[in-house]
């Protein structure tokens, strides 16, 4: 059996595991067209993708960026292709076809290909010093123009996830960061106002600048050195580093112009396989079953990505599991709050109802969104030490009409839930996202 695996990362590692579960003789083989890195002579074969804003901002070192060894794939039998791209599939004849025509058969195939940066319609992206971030890569280039360029002013274009990162990590090293929102807040993908705020005040206090409602439309440019923005209003912003951070999307330009069906992501059924057999697809790159809004569409994070991965390497080799499906959860901490949000944050339409408690002093939010008595959504902001519980509500989609009252108050814990739910708690036969 020959297995190819396109990506090494969360999907793909967690593949290569279930596979050797299931398979120990077949050949395996994976692609990347990331590098191996070299840290004092040691290659250094997969990253930790969530890790690069910490490495930019001098938080951890490249030593501690990998999260398996080179043994990992020497144990595993694990054949590497890296720093080469797969360009092309060859369905009729079961190939992949990598840059400089190498050919590779497979029999079974996953393709756990990420996601790609949202790029916007700006003049001037070609001035220099204007990044994306997604890939070590970046955070290390863009560390290198820092040192290059003494840049002491930069504007990150974004103020989702990826864009905060960015902007904590340059902060650590002492610049100057405008944020250029489009929305009328941070985070505006999970979080509602008064969240955002919290993150906002924050923001501010480090001496981060926040720009709402606009968005930069050129970025000016000499000798490959980025020297200000021009946004929508016409304000001119000095800046000699630009961070494009709009958005990730799911990778599909592998399966473009091939019979595999795609939506924003390839389209798999509940045993991650595409619409063409022995066609896996696994983590960014795919829309799968949201546990919560009972339909398939992507969702970019690092667990789901793992546990798509090792779904799809079972099915690879023979044993049949069936993804239970996951939701949107992020749990992040940001200048230093810890936050999580998971599910429906800010619901729209009627039958919801909605707990919060807000101490806009101590920086503390939390916020639980019912719907027809079961929790489907939640915010938390410094107080997470009990998102647990609350999310496991959520997977199990428990009836919580005897118990809400008591959601947000200050004693609520395990032994607030119904008796039947925690002796299923103490079963283990809680579904695992
Ligand atoms: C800055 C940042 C911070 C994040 N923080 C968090 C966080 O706090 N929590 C969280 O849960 N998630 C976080 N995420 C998201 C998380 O990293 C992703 O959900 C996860 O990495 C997805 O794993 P994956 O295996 O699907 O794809 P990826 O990790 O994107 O890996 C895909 C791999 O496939 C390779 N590839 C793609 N196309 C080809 C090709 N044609 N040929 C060869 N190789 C190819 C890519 O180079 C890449 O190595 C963060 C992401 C970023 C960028």
């Amino acid at each position: 059996m020959r297995y190819v695996l396109i990506g090494n990362s969360a999907g793909g590692i967690a593949a290569i595991e279930a596979i050797r579960e299931c398979d120990k003789k077949g050949e395996i083989t994976v692609i990347s067209d990331e590098p191996r890195i070299f840290v004092r002579g040691k290659p250094h074969i997969n990253y930790s993708r969530p890790l690069i804003s910490y490495l930019l901002g001098e938080k951890v070192t490249l030593d501690k960026m990998p999260y398996r060894g080179e043994d990992f794939y020497k144990d595993n039998r694990v054949e590497l292709i890296l720093n080469r791209k797969a360009t092309k599939l060859n369905l009729k004849k079961k190939e992949v076809v990598l840059a400089g025509d190498r050919k590779l058969p497979f029999d079974k195939l996953l393709i756990a290909a990420g996601g790609m940066p949202v790029i916007p319609e700006i003049k001037g992206l070609n001035s220099g010093g204007v990044f994306t971030f997604t890939r070590l890569a970046d955070a290390r280039n863009i560390k290198n123009y820092i040192r290059t360029n003494k840049v002491k002013e930069a504007v990150v274009v974004g103020g989702g996830l990826i864009g905060l990162k960015a902007t904590e990590a340059l902060m650590e090293l002492k610049i100057k960061v405008v944020i250029v929102e489009l929305a009328d807040r941070v985070l505006s993908a999970t979080f509602d106002k008064k969240a955002s705020s919290i993150i906002e005040n924050a923001l501010g206090r480090k001496g981060c600048e926040l720009i709402t409602n606009n968005t930069v439309v050129e970025i000016k440019g000499k000798n490959k050195r980025a020297e200000g923005v021009i946004l929508k209003d016409g304000k001119k912003i000095s800046a000699s580093l630009v961070i494009v951070a709009v958005g990730v999307r799911p990778n599909i330009e592998l399966v473009k112009n091939t019979p595999i069906k795609t939506n924003k992501g390839i389209l798999v059924d509940a045993f991650l396989q595409t619409n063409i057999k022995d066609i896996y697809a696994a983590g960014d790159c795919c829309e799968a079953e949201d546990l919560l809004l009972e339909m398939k569409r992507p969702i970019a994070i690092w667990p789901a990505a793992v546990r798509q991965g090792k779904i799809a390497g079972f099915n690879m080799a023979g044993a049949r599991k069936e993804y239970p499906g996951s939701f949107a959860m992020n749990s992040v901490e940001l200048c230093g709050i810890p936050t999580i949000s998971v599910g429906e944050t800010y619901p729209e339409g009627k039958g919801y109802q909605v707990l919060e408690c807000f101490d806009q002093k101590n920086s503390v939010y939390k916020k639980i969104v019912l719907k027809n008595n079961k929790v489907v959504g939640a915010i938390f902001v410094s107080d997470i030490e009990r998102a647990g519980i609350y999310t496991g509500l959520i997977k199990d989609k428990v009836d919580a009409a005897s118990f809400k009252e008591h959601l947000l108050k200050e004693d609520f814990g395990l032994i607030s839930l119904p008796k039947e739910y925690r002796k299923h708690l103490v079963a283990g036969e809680v579904a695992v996202i």
